[in-house]
């Protein structure tokens, strides 16, 4: 099936005769041949009225051919419509379809002629319905796009961030390592002056040369700090 035209669907829906539709013969046009009593008007006399009036105002009126006759008519609108299983008016006074007795091409079924005048108004309507819901998803598709295009923005940010953490520890780890080292050369240094220095304390009087390598260590410890 393609793409359900919108357009084509409108242009059909406002060419065909105006709506809303009714079911049956709606309309009644007749001259306007009577006086507000009633009467026939006389030569001289005003016609008011047609012979429909008594359902009430004219829906229209207006100069008409009524039985071959130009004049002055109303147009009347009945709530008793004639065939109303079998014809169908338009909202202009026109008749949409059952021209004819049904027989000769009016329509057959009184459930066709209760889908056909629902159409008038529910083509238009799902027209419109599917309008909206158009506009609605494209309304969704933006709002979804802008998200996505937010989040795949704040990922790239915290990629970024974490990569930026873990070289810091990295750089952190790294110090550790190297204080550690100092740490333990520290140490050792520390203990090999602890060590002179009981070396020290032990010297006699003849233990000049013992003293000498003490000192030549000692000095060699300085030097090494
Ligand atoms: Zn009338």
């Amino acid at each position: 099936m393609s793409e359900l035209d919108l357009n084509e669907i409108k242009e059909r829906a406002e060419a065909a005769s105006p709506g809303p539709w009714e079911a049956g013969d709606v309309w009644y046009v007749a001259g306007v041949i009577f006086d507000d009593e009633r009467q026939r008007v006389g030569p001289g006399k005003k016609a008011t009225r047609c012979a429909m009036c008594h359902l009430g105002a004219p829906v229209a009126s207006g100069r008409w051919d009524i039985n071959g006759t130009r004049m002055q008519a109303h147009r009347h609108h009945t709530d008793d419509p004639y065939a109303p299983e079998h014809r169908i008016s338009s909202a202009d006074g026109g008749v949409v379809a059952g021209n004819y007795d049904y027989e000769a091409g009016g329509i057959l079924r009184p459930e066709d002629t209760a889908f056909i005048v629902a159409a008038r108004q529910d083509v238009p309507a799902l027209v419109a319905e599917v309008e909206r819901l158009r506009e609605q998803v494209t309304a969704m598709t933006v709002a979804a796009s802008e998200r996505r295009d937010y989040y795949t923005a704040r990922c790239a940010q915290m990629e970024a961030d974490h990569a930026e953490t873990v070289a810091e520890r990295d750089r952190a780890r790294e110090i550790a390592v190297a204080l550690e080292q100092e740490n333990a050369h520290l140490t050792g240094r520390l203990a090999a002056v602890v060590n002179l220095e009981g070396r020290w304390d032990v010297l006699g009087d003849d233990d000049g040369p013992a003293m000498w390598v003490s000192l030549g260590t000692l000095l060699d410890l300085l030097r090494g700090w």
